[in-house]
């Protein structure tokens, strides 16, 4: 190991992934977590694509394959409950396909990774970076609990409330861009046999969702959306007043959904979002994830994102040795591309995600049934490929010590 050290801000998919290729780039790396333990909570997320290339490469595919999500794919329902459409997890294959193969519980990849890197890295919990001063020799960060600290590079991969973010490159307001939907989600303990089907019932503007995980329990998706609406992402308590009255008189399972909610102590509702950034890097600071590049669940993206981006800063950062503006430059080369694929919506955006009239849902059900056939399967894997728009650096990586 050199002398050459990191703080990373955020133990959640990007943070312990870049851990591990510095490590393997010998290069030392501290993280810093604001929750007290390792946030396990979280939806199933896709690992599709060039995700799962890292993944293979970072040798974690094993352990992901014994805690995958059975899931069939997505199923458009009625309000009875009935099939209307499916689309199969195997119907397409690749970054952008709208259902994939690999699902694995958020909390599960988190631990997973951290695993990887507990042995070498050091990880402080239950603190944050108060302040950063950023100088010729090092970042000087001051951290909530008045210890400070002196750090070659400091990395944000605190997620789209990114802290660092906001202390190195300004208000979230000038990154974050709310793209007209609201989801909230929660655990629904004991769902009834669920089929793995990921089950979507939508009425006009609003949409209630139930998937499968591990385990037997489920989790609840509520969407709905809007653009105007003044909603504290920490006051839980009025949220969950504003769901009742957005799924009032909604069809299907949206009474048992909206009980469930109402009694998950985890229970999170956010704006569906986009962080638009021109650049992740400013002097010795970089951001990576969705600190710097969130696409949105509606992207299906996040995952990979974090994965790949990881993986690159960690590569330029070896390959620059100590040279960080070398290295955040190539970083930000590399990615540029596959970021702007990746923030693509589907065809429709957020009026696919949540159509507003009875006619659009019903052509959204009728295109859901020709996808499964010649052409429109092949133009559909095509135009949902982001894959092209990178091409995955080759670094020199020492081995692990298991390997
Ligand atoms: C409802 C929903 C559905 C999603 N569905 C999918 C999906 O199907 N497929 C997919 O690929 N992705 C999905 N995502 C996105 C995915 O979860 C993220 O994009 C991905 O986890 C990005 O990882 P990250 O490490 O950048 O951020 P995060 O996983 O958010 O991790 C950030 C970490 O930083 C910590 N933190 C935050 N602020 C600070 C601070 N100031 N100081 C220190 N630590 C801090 C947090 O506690 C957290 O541990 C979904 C997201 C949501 C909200």
């Amino acid at each position: 190991m050199n002398e050459y050290s990191v703080l990373i801000s955020g133990a959640g998919i990007a943070g312990p992934a870049l851990a591990h290729w510095l490590h393997r780039q010998g290069i030392r790396s501290t993280i810093v977590e604001q929750a007290s333990d390792l946030r396990l909570g979280g939806q199933a997320v896709d690992l599709r694509g060039l995700g799962e290339v890292v993944a293979q490469r970072m040798g974690i595919m094993p352990r992901v394959r014994e805690r995958i999500v059975h899931e069939k794919g997505l199923r458009y329902i009625d309000s009875a409950g009935r099939a209307l459409a499916t689309m199969p997890a195997d119907l397409f294959v690749g970054d952008g396909s709208p259902v994939t193969e690999i699902e694995i519980m958020k909390g599960d990849l988190t631990e997973i990774l951290h695993d990887l890197v507990a042995d070498h890295t050091e990880t402080i919990f239950g603190d944050r970076i108060e302040a950063l001063s950023d100088g010729p020799d090092g970042v000087e960060v001051t951290f909530r609990s008045g210890l400070v600290r002196t750090f070659d590079v400091v990395v944000g991969a605190d997620g789209i409330h990114s802290g660092v973010r906001a202390l190195a490159f300004g208000p979230e307001s000038d990154y974050v861009v709310h793209l007209g939907a609201y989801l909230g989600y929660c655990t629904v303990p004991d769902p009834g046999p669920l089929d793995s089907w990921f089950d979507m019932y939508s009425e006009p503007g609003r949409m209630l969702a139930l998937r499968p995980e591990r385990g037997g329990t489920a989790k609840a998706m509520l969407a709905f959306a809007d653009t105007g609406l003044d909603v504290d992402r920490r006051d839980v308590a009025s949220q969950k007043r504003l769901l009742r009255e957005v799924f009032a008189g909604m069809g299907w399972r949206s009474e048992e959904l909206l009980a469930a909610a109402d009694a998950d102590d985890e229970f999170h509702l956010d704006t569906v979002s986009q962080v638009h950034m021109e650049h992740w890097a400013t002097g010795r600071i970089a951001l990576v994830g969705d600190a710097g590049y969130c696409g949105s669940p509606l992207t299906g993206m996040g995952t990979s994102l974090a994965l790949v981006g990881a993986y690159v800063l960690a590569g330029e950062l070896g390959r620059a040795r100590g040279d960080h503006a070398a290295a955040f430059a190539r970083y930000e080369e590399i990615m540029r591309p596959y970021v702007v694929a990746s923030h693509t919506l589907a065809p429709g955006g957020v009026d696919g995600f949540l159509p507003r009239g009875r006619f659009a849902l019903r052509m959204r059900v009728l295109t859901a049934r020709l996808m499964h056939h010649w052409p429109m399967r092949q133009l559909v894997a095509k135009m949902l490929d982001k894959s092209e728009a990178i091409e995955l650096p080759e670094y020199e990586w020492a081995e692990l010590a298991s390997a």
